[in-house]
């Protein structure tokens, strides 16, 4: 089944860029369906959708440094599974490739299910500390990639850089906090990750499995290691779930997660206290 999903038109190179980042329908429905009962008998007060609320768990699925090899894979597999996630794309990959834009659109044609936003468009030619420390070029590179791929919302991850920047908050080490202060000057969102599905360098294979991710996620919401409580940011990469494989591992990882009723996914850009988009 997995075979199928894999995007056939895929040039067999593999390009490997270094970088370093719905609602559940149905216990929704039961939400509002359980909600509803319960005023139509008269047992509840307000706290009760409270509470209710409160179990609820969103988990944004983001996947960085497309358009590559491995893209349309995760995305159509996201399709199949009718599971939200984001797609951070970088501009000069999509210059790369020659279905590079084709694979952009497809992204920006797929949502809300699929999300697209900006992830710079050189990488930082993989060059982060010089990167950063030329805040205003940096700046620039991330306003070009807005314009070429014609990215929908402002909402950029730092290449290689864990960073928020939302409507009141920022937070950022000092080599970012320059460009992170621009942006936001700007009227933009950065959004960094709680949890990484981390690849080997060597080969882009994922170092995990789907039931250590999962156990990942738990233990993240649990001891509430998130940069927002209830709201769980994943960072993984295209390029980890090119071959049939791996993009089982995420499969089983993505309907480990369904299991939890309380755990719901979402686009990026229903981050809470996001600046408007
Ligand atoms: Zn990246």
């Amino acid at each position: 089944m997995i075979k199928q999903l894999l995007f056939k038109g895929f040039s067999a190179s593999l390009l490997f860029w270094v970088c370093y980042a719905c609602s559940d329908a149905t216990s929704k429905t039961k939400t509002i369906a359980d909600t509803a009962a319960l005023h139509t008998n008269n047992i509840l007060p307000a706290e009760v959708k409270n509470t209710i609320d409160s179990n609820q768990k969103v988990i944004y699925l983001t996947f960085d440094d497309g358009p590559q090899h491995g893209t349309m894979a995760v995305a159509r597999l996201c399709q199949q599974l009718h599971i939200k996630a984001s797609f951070f794309m970088v501009g000069s990959h999509a210059e790369q490739k020659s279905d590079g834009f084709k694979i952009v659109d497809s992204i920006k044609r797929a949502y809300p299910l699929l999300l697209l936003a900006n992830h710079s468009y050189s990488h930082a030619y993989s060059k982060y500390r010089y990167f950063y420390q030329h805040p205003q070029t940096a700046f620039d590179d991330f306003i070009k990639n807005q314009q070429l791929l014609a990215v929908p919302y402002k909402i950029i991850r730092l290449p290689g850089n864990s960073a928020w920047v939302t409507q009141n908050r920022l937070k950022a080490s000092d080599l970012v906090k320059p460009v992170c202060n621009l942006l936001n000057n700007a009227g933009y969102n950065v959004t960094g990750w709680d949890v990484e599905w981390s690849f080997n360098h060597k080969t882009a294979n994922p170092v995990q499995s789907a039931d250590k991710m999962t156990g990942m996620i738990d233990s993240a919401f649990a001891k509430d290691k998130v940069f927002t409580k209830n709201h769980l940011v994943l960072l993984s990469h295209d390029r980890m779930f090119r071959s049939p494989q791996y993009l089982d591992s995420l499969a089983r990882f993505i309907q480990l997660l369904q299991k939890n009723k309380d755990y719901r996914f979402e686009t990026i850009d229903h981050y809470p206290q996001l600046k408007p988009l």
